[in-house]
């Protein structure tokens, strides 16, 4: 893919460098000063369409609410003075008048001493009347009168005028959020349009000539556009309204135009992409022609996050984040979405915070401020806070974290055992019932799917075979999934368990060569035949797997003292070996059969590896674990995983 040159020279070369990288603190504290303080623009809504808006002016109660005094209960309308004598031996009769008050009804006649009126929940007090008898409490005494046996106290089961919301009483403050607690009240009073902060318009680009929105179909070497959605709904979630562009290709010209545009309809403009200091990395190079001042940020001391671009232009924020979207995820919400809240009239997010423990040591970079997502899990003092990071450039660290905690950019690690403050992505700590840590393997979701119908929240962490056992030694998960090849006993897994583990065994997955269908050198083959057929033919490419992998053994077997082209490539999961092979960037690798299956390879079998667990044993009797155990031995688990391409053991 060509990039098209950039249709104009930078005007100003100090942009194209990381000069001043500012602190994360520096850099906000710049950025907010230019922009505030600056005037909320407020807008009329009808109470029904402004769930979610902020008030931008106070509302005074109208009314009072209750507008009269009323009856709390179904009962008789009375003067308390008439009753003071009243008691078991001694009841007192009241002739009735002649109306029912019913909800809605405004009373016509007094009611005189020696008399009462049947009222109904809701209805208005009539003259005269102080207090309100239950019916429970009362009995028919002839055609037109009732007697009652006991006292009334002045205002019983009366709700007076204004006894809820007083007229010119504050109702509620400029800055609320309306929610449906807030919409009852303004109903109460009968406020049908309230004053809100608008919305700040903002617009959504996403650069970069590999773009393709999802929904459309994956052409070679592009990749699906995230930020976009990402930053569309982080903006709608706090506070803005988001309008997303789409993805525009790196093109100078191309992308002036839109930003120009996007600019001039919105209050705020974010862009992903483009930051960094890469060939065809032109974004940040335009804003310095949109207006002033200009870039307030370029290179900011965060982790992910370095390449971060603030600006003002003309009094309107724009900004630049990073590419990778957990960069762009993590930058937006502790440096956007603070500013993008204040332009809304909104308070600070409350980010809700727990403590936990770290189990490993963190390293982290001296100089930047360091975000580090964290699983939460349940141990045996507290909670511990699993790292889940998978690098800048993943997604699915953020799916699989309940927060994140930081690391001062004075310090270069967060030793192992260090109590963090995690923040929380959810307003509560929700720790999963099942925790898994240790080997993925696409059969684990087969067999947890019925605990998740079943309610249990299950939470596995892939840290390979060696990280799951040292977690499981820890006591810090359930179970820990492992395969794990021992040379000298030549069996799996057993001889690696220690005390307070047990092995539960799982299921078998057959490995062998995948390679393209059709390809002669492999078709038909055993897998021994294949490899020397491979290493025969100077052109033909392999991919290897990582040292410690118990694939990697396999191959190296096969292999003996052969190094043939490609050897050095040593990817760390079996999927990354069927991608390569199916994209001709290798020729045949070493995978297990569900996986070159789903990819449609061919595949030479050669040995079956052993799946297992090692349980904790004392967390044996959870409820849990057990649903786990019995759904592993159960009929349709096992028929799941048959169906993948697994043996159940
Ligand atoms: P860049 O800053 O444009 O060089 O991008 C850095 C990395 O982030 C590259 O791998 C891009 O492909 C990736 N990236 C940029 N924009 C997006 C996006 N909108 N969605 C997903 N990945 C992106
Ligand atoms: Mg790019």
């Amino acid at each position: 893919m060509s990039k098209a040159p950039a249709s104009k020279k930078p005007q100003n070369l100090d942009q194209d460098q990381f000069l001043t990288i500012l602190s994360r603190e520096d850099a906000l504290a710049r950025f907010e000063a230019v922009l505030f303080p600056r005037p909320i623009p407020s807008e009329p809504r009808k109470v029904a369409d402004a769930l979610g808006f902020a008030l931008s002016e106070d509302v005074t109660a109208p009314i009072d609410v209750p507008p009269f005094d009323r009856s709390n209960v179904d009962g008789f309308a009375v003067r308390s003075s008439d009753l003071v004598s009243a008691g078991e031996a001694e009841p007192v009769r009241l002739k009735l008048n002649d109306e029912v008050i019913a909800c809605g009804t405004a009373p016509a006649r007094p009611v005189l001493s020696g008399t009462a009126t049947p009222i109904a929940t809701g209805g208005p007090l009539p003259r005269g009347a102080d207090a309100i008898v239950m019916v429970e409490h009362t009995q028919p005494s002839g055609p037109r009168a009732i007697e009652i046996r006991r006292a009334a106290s002045p205002g019983q089961f009366v709700a007076s005028a204004g006894s809820d919301i007083a007229r010119g009483e504050a109702l509620l403050r400029a800055g609320t959020i309306i929610g449906s607690r807030e919409v009852g009240m303004l109903a109460a009073c009968g406020i049908a349009e309230v004053a809100v902060a608008r919305k700040p318009r903002v617009s959504v680009i996403s650069t970069g000539d590999e773009l393709v929105q999802p929904g459309e179909g994956l052409r070679p070497a592009a990749i699906y556009d995230t930020n976009g959605p990402i930053v569309t709904a982080a903006i709608n979630e706090n506070g803005g309204e988001a309008r997303f562009l789409g993805a525009i290709p790196d093109d100078e010209a191309a992308l002036e135009s839109a930003m120009r545009r996007a600019l001039a309809e919105s209050d705020m403009l974010v862009l992903s992409g483009g930051t960094s200091k890469g060939a065809g990395d032109v974004s940040h190079r335009i804003i310095g022609r949109l207006g002033k001042p200009g870039i307030i940020a370029h290179g900011v001391a965060l982790k992910p996050g370095k390449p971060l671009c603030l600006a003002v232009c003309d009094g309107k924020p724009v900004i630049i984040l990073p590419g990778f979207p957990t960069s762009a995820m993590f930058t937006f919400h502790d440096m956007i979405v603070p500013v993008l809240r204040r332009m809304a009239g909104l308070p600070p997010r409350p980010d809700a915070k727990v403590s936990a423990k770290v189990p490993v040591r963190i390293a982290s970079e001296l100089g930047r401020t360091e975000f580090v997502m964290v699983s939460l899990v349940e141990g045996a003092d507290g909670l511990i806070a699993y790292p889940t990071g998978k690098g800048s450039g993943a997604i699915t660290s953020f799916a699989q974290a309940d927060g994140f905690l930081k690391i001062d950019a004075l310090a270069d690690q967060m030793p192992a055992g260090a109590q963090a403050e995690v923040t929380l992505f959810t307003p509560y700590v929700r720790v999963p019932d099942l925790v898994i840590v240790g080997s993925h393997c696409t059969g684990l979701d087969l067999v947890t799917a019925p605990l998740a119908r079943a309610g249990l929240t299950v939470r596995s962490i892939a840290v390979g075979s060696l990280g799951g056992l040292a977690a499981a030694k820890r006591g810090e998960c359930d179970l820990a999934p492992i395969h794990l090849f021992d040379d000298k006993s030549e069996t799996y897994n057993t001889p690696y368990l220690t005390e307070g583990l047990e092995l539960v065994p799982g299921w078998r997955r057959m490995q062998g060569i995948v390679f393209r269908k059709g390809d002669a050198r492999f078709e038909g083959k055993t897998a021994q035949e294949a490899v020397r057929a491979a290493i025969a033919d100077p052109a033909c490419i392999m991919v290897n797997r990582n040292q410690g992998a118990g694939t990697r053994i396999l191959i190296d077997r096969l292999l003996g003292d052969a190094r043939p082209d490609g050897y050095w490539n040593q990817p760390r999961s079996h999927n990354a070996v069927a991608a390569a092979v199916a994209q001709h960037r290798a020729d045949w690798g070493m995978t297990i059969a569900p996986v070159a299956h789903a990819s449609a390879l061919g595949f030479i079998p050669l040995a079956e590896e052993h799946y297992d667990f090692a349980l904790v044993k004392s967390r044996k009797q959870r409820r849990a674990v057990r649903a786990f155990l019995d759904a592993l031995a159960s009929e349709e688990g096992r028929a799941a995983l048959t169906k993948a391409g697994f043996r159940p053991a």
